[in-house]
Parts: structure tokens; C-alpha cells; sequence
């Protein structure tokens, strides 16, 4: 690791205001510790790439879909520039328009709703799962009106939502569902990988998820040929063949330098996975041998479900101080997410109130996201439980 443990380091004291925090002890997320284990295969894959000069989709590109398509158990991937553009197109391909309606959860990151929006679509929110953070199902069936277009579930942190239920309400009332599996490639629902349920699942190359790239990208997966060519058209301005423009598109494709990234990445991605696994459990016991899991809401994973932990999330209602002794230990930490959807400003003109998702608004004031990369080291998750220790003593 490049930055030393001081085992005699004396905790601080919770911070007073205006004291500086010390330097973290390590990072929340340690990409230098990741990437010093592949550089020499990255700058192989980025060699590749500049000794061919062909920068936009092409083979590597087409090699990359066809990986993620397997991984995700799905006949088709559509590569784009980002996770949002996955959801945007998914949107597009599936003719979402003005005024239908998208339900979706409030608590999750702005893109989920955001792009919903842009598609002058309205989103819909129903609440959360008050263990899981992912949508209560029991409250999905009173969201669907006459105007419902589609479902988009999130399956936050790396966590499968119940898409069991979720399937069932859609197939009754004949919606397609847009999986945002953003944050979990490689989980899990009943054996069956995200993004193999819905319509489309949408996934992002963001640096901090997963799967993360050398700057943005993100990929759609379907099991319907024809929507993956309309995918396909949409991503590339609309057109099929070169000046012929079918539809309106956009510019949304990925670079060939991101898939030659992306490809490197993607044969360490199960045991990247197998590592953050193995995090959250060596988190539980640890939190269990002190006592701290009558305290702390430590992470929920029904037994059905394959987490991938892209987020070790706890929570607790004195979140924000324990957050700060933390930071004053020079331990990270980080609060996904802090503001729920439908009280933020941009959409506001949706008109909701506070105290309509009463467990997203309690989930934005108590989560705390915990490192859990897969290089943390013992020795540094142990620091992080005895300091929160010490913060209950
Ligand atoms: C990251 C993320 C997105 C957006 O992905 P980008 O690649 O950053 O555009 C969408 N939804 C969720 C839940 C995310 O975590």
C-alpha cells in the first residue's frame, strides 16, 4: 500500500469546526492501488488502440459488447459515452415521450431521474425499502396510472432490487422496465445477472463504479434484436448507414481507447467482486465481535441475491457525527446520497413534498457509505470499525 498504517496514531477527537482534518490515512476509493496491478496490460490495450488510429466504436468496441453481453446473459450490448446515455437511449428506443410517466425511486443518483425528465417524460417516484434502499414493491402497484410508459428500478450499491415483484407488475399492466444497473454489474437477482430482466439494463464505466473506465463510457444489454438495433441507430445520430438519417439520435458511442481499457478490466471484474464480498462480510464480523451490529444498520442481502458491493453502506442516526470523528481520524467516507430526488430543486416541478417518501428522506439522513474497494486491507478496515468503536465507547 502506499500509504502506511501508524498503528500508534492516537484517534482525534471528534473536529471542533474550524480545525483542518488530517490527511486521510488512505483513499475512499484506492484506483492507484487498482491500477498499479494491470498498468502494464492497460498500456498494452492503450498501445493497441493508438498504433490502429481508429478511435470511435469498431473492434474493440464490438469485442466489449459481446463480453458484457455474455456477463450479462443477454444475446445483445449497444455500447454509449455514458450511464446516463444508456438510460437516455433506452428511453428513446423504447418511445417514451412528452407527458408519459416512468416510475422510478427517489433515492438514487440524479441521472435515474434526470434523464427520465429529459425525455420530457415525468417521473414518478414510489419510496424505498427501508433494508435494501431499493423500491418497495408493496408500493409500486398504486403508482401505475393509465399514463405509467415504463418501470426504471435502480439496483442500488450493488444490490438487485426485487424484480420478481417488479416483473410481475410490469407484465400485468404491460410495461417494459429499464434496469439502472449503474452500480451492480455482476450482481445478481435468483441467479439471474442484472440487466438480463428488463427491457434494457444500463450500466456505467464511471471511474468509481465497478467496472470503471479511464473517463466516461456505458453500455445497454437487451434480449430483443430489434430494440438493440434502434439502440444501435439512436447511439450513432439517428442513422443506420452513413448520411442517412432515420430517426433523431444523438452522438452517445464509446471510444475505442475506454473498450481497450475496459476489456483489460473486465477479466478481473469476478474477483474484484469476490474481494468487496469479502469486505462487507470481514466489515459484519467485525462490527458483530464488538457489539456494533445492534447499533449500526449494517448492509441487507436477501438470500437470493448476489451483492457486488459497489457501496458498503451503513446507517445510523447520528450520521453526520460520526462521519466527522471519522474524518477527523483521517478516515473517508462518503453519503450516497444526501438529498432525495424529488426535494431537489430541479424538480421541484414535479410537486412534491416533504414527507412524501418518508424512508428515502430518513435513508438521505443516516447512510454512510464505508471504503470498500477491493485492495483495502485488513489493517485498514480494522481502523475504520475500532474508530467507530471507540465513537460509541
Ligand atoms: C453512475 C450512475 C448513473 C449515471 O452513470 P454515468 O456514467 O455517470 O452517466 C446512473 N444511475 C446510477 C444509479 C448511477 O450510480
Amino acid at each position: 500500500m502506499s500509504h502506511p498504517m501508524t498503528t500508534e496514531q492516537k484517534p482525534a477527537a471528534a473536529m471542533s469546526g474550524n480545525e483542518k482534518p488530517p490527511a486521510l490515512l488512505f483513499p475512499f476509493l484506492d484506483l492507484k492501488a487498482q491500477h498499479a496491478t494491470i498498468r502494464e496490460e492497460v498500456l498494452d490495450a492503450v498501445n493497441r488502440v493508438l498504433e490502429s488510429q481508429h478511435f470511435i466504436l469498431g473492434a474493440e468496441v464490438e469485442a466489449l459488447e459481446k463480453e458484457v453481453a455474455r456477463l450479462t446473459d443477454c444475446e445483445f450490448a449497444v455500447g454509449c459515452a455514458s450511464g446516463s446515455d444508456a438510460l437516455l437511449l433506452s428511453l428513446m428506443a423504447l418511445e417514451i415521450d412528452q407527458d408519459d410517466e416512468v416510475i422510478t425511486v427517489p433515492f438514487t443518483f440524479s441521472a435515474t431521474g434526470g434523464m427520465i425528465a429529459r425525455q420530457k417524460a415525468r417521473p414518478v417516484f414510489v419510496d424505498i425499502d427501508p433494508r435494501t434502499y431499493n423500491l418497495n414493491t408493496r408500493a409500486l402497484e398504486a403508482a401505475v396510472t393509465s399514463r405509467t410508459r415504463a418501470l426504471m428500478p435502480v439496483h442500488l450499491f450493488g444490490l438487485a432490487a426485487d424484480m420478481q415483484e417488479i416483473m410481475a407488475v410490469a407484465g400485468k399492466h404491460k410495461l417494459p422496465v429499464i434496469e439502472d444497473a449503474a452500480q451492480a454489474i455482476g450482481a445478481q437477482y435468483a441467479a439471474k445477472p442484472v440487466g438480463s430482466m428488463g427491457s434494457t439494463g444500463c450500466f456505467s464505466f464511471f471511474p468509481s463504479k465497478n467496472l470503471g473506465g479511464a473517463g466516461d463510457g456505458g453500455m445497454i444489454t437487451t434480449r430483443d434484436k430489434a430494440l438493440a438495433d434502434r439502440l444501435r441507430i439512436l447511439r450513432g445520430h439517428g442513422t443506420r448507414t452513413k448520411y442517412n438519417c432515420e430517426m433523431i439520435g444523438i452522438n452517445s458511442r464509446l471510444d475505442a481507447l475506454q473498450a481497450a481499457i475496459l476489456r483489460v478490466k473486465l477479466k478481473y471484474l469476478p474477483n474484484w467482486a469476490d474481494a468487496r464480498r469479502n469486505n462487507a462480510d470481514r466489515y459484519r464480523a467485525m462490527f458483530e465481535d464488538r457489539g456494533l451490529d445492534q447499533i449500526l444498520g449494517l448492509p441487507f442481502c436477501p438470500d437470493d441475491c448476489a451483492h457486488v458491493y459497489n457501496q458498503y453502506t451503513i446507517r445510523v442516526p447520528e450520521r453526520d457525527e460520526l462521519r466527522n470523528y471519522l474524518r477527523g481520524a483521517g478516515l473517508p467516507t462518503e453519503v450516497y446520497y444526501p438529498y432525495p430526488l424529488h426535494l431537489q430543486p430541479a424538480f421541484a416541478y414535479l410537486g412534491y413534498r416533504q414527507g412524501d417518501f418518508p424512508e428515502t428522506e430518513r435513508a438521505c439522513r443516516e447512510v454512510l457509505s464505508l471504503p470498500v474497494f477491493p485492495e483495502l486491507t485488513e489493517a485498514q478496515q480494522s481502523k475504520v470499525v475500532d474508530t467507530i468503536a471507540e465513537f460509541y465507547a
